[in-house]
């Protein structure tokens, strides 16, 4: 079904999920409040929209893809928002990753207007969403979340509804306690391995098709030995998804104690002015407290 769509949002995630969306046959009228980006994705064959309320008021369909829960309060409650614009029976699908409480929040709006809500969060970072095989995770009815599959397909692989609105960010918030623990474990594990005097690229190697293996190992040790933190997704990204996981927990009365560890040190990077490396700079903290850096031996064959 080839739909009139309005994207919100075209930074490193948004700028090729329409691009998806228009390879796909989709009509796109974008927003950013950053003009270049909208002449960018103009440029790819979208029409450009003025404000936020101007692309709804042309559109059945919205996808937001913004930083944090407060730049979607602004960007659909806000003045010029989303909702000054769309009409009843428009759908808004929020694929931004934010704390379930304010996609809820901003569903019981969109009700009050006739208007219906998907919270849809990603995990896969800019090269899925290059690819079109984001991981995208649903809350919300069944009968929108049909209505809005084969849309959420031109942009992910797998599209899964995980529960009513809310459950796409709590299913997002618990991948990214995941991902922030792993990292950390896996820089504990290679700088004591570095410092013992080994080689740690030889370590990875040996575990990672044991037990250990994961997809977080894969990714992230070799540009850790490597010295690479060019993000990917950066450290200041994850704080937020951390602080979220954290408010989550408290407001259903979930201790997250290594989660909040995590946060610890993620919180002292962002003090240290590394808030825009990539989130396997997480090792950084674990590396200033032993005094070493996890990379090969001098001498050793890269
Ligand atoms: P980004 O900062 O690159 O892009 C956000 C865009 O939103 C920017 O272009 C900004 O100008 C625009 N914007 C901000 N407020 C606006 C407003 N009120 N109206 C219109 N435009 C506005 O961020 P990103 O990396 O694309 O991430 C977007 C979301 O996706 C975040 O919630 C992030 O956590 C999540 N995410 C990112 C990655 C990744 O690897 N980058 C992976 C998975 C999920």
């Amino acid at each position: 079904m080839s739909c009139k769509i309005g994207f919100i949002g075209l930074g490193i995630m948004g700028k090729p999920m329409s691009r998806n969306l228009l390879k796909a046959g989709h009509q796109l009228v974008v927003y950013d409040v950053v003009a270049a980006a909208v002449d960018e994705i103009a440029a790819a064959g979208a029409a450009r929209g003025a404000s936020s309320a101007d692309v709804a008021a042309r559109s059945d369909v919205l996808i937001t893809m913004l930083p944090d829960g407060p730049d979607v309060e602004q960007a659909v409650l806000g003045p010029a928002g989303v909702l000054e614009g769309a009409r009843p029976g428009a759908i808004l699908i929020d694929m931004s990753s934010i704390s379930p409480m304010v996609s809820q929040k901003v569903a019981a709006e969109c009700a009050a207007r006739g208007v219906e809500f998907l919270d849809a969060p990603v995990s896969g970072g800019e090269p899925k969403a290059v690819d079109g095989t984001l991981a995208i995770m649903v809350g919300g009815k069944q009968e929108v979340f049909d209505k809005a599959k084969d849309i959420l397909a031109a942009m992910g692989s797998s599209v899964t509804l995980t529960g009513p609105v809310g459950a796409g960010n709590v299913t997002k918030l618990a991948n990214q306690i995941i991902v922030a623990c792993n990292i950390a474990a896996m820089g504990e594990a290679l700088v004591l391995a570095t410092k013992a005097g080994l080689d740690p690229e030889v370590v990875f190697n040996a575990i990672k098709g044991g037990l250990a293996g994961s997809t977080v190992l894969n990714a992230k040790a070799p540009m850790v030995i490597s010295r690479n933190f060019k993000p990917g997704f950066r450290i200041r990204l994850h704080q937020k998804d951390l602080r979220n996981a954290l408010l989550a927990g408290e407001s259903l009365k979930v201790p997250l104690p290594i989660t909040s560890l995590v946060q610890q040190m993620i919180i002292t990077l962002m003090n240290e002015g590394k808030g825009d490396l990539d989130h396997s700079g997480i090792v950084n903290f674990l590396e200033a407290m032993a005094g070493i850096e996890v990379q090969k031996p001098a001498g050793a064959s890269a």
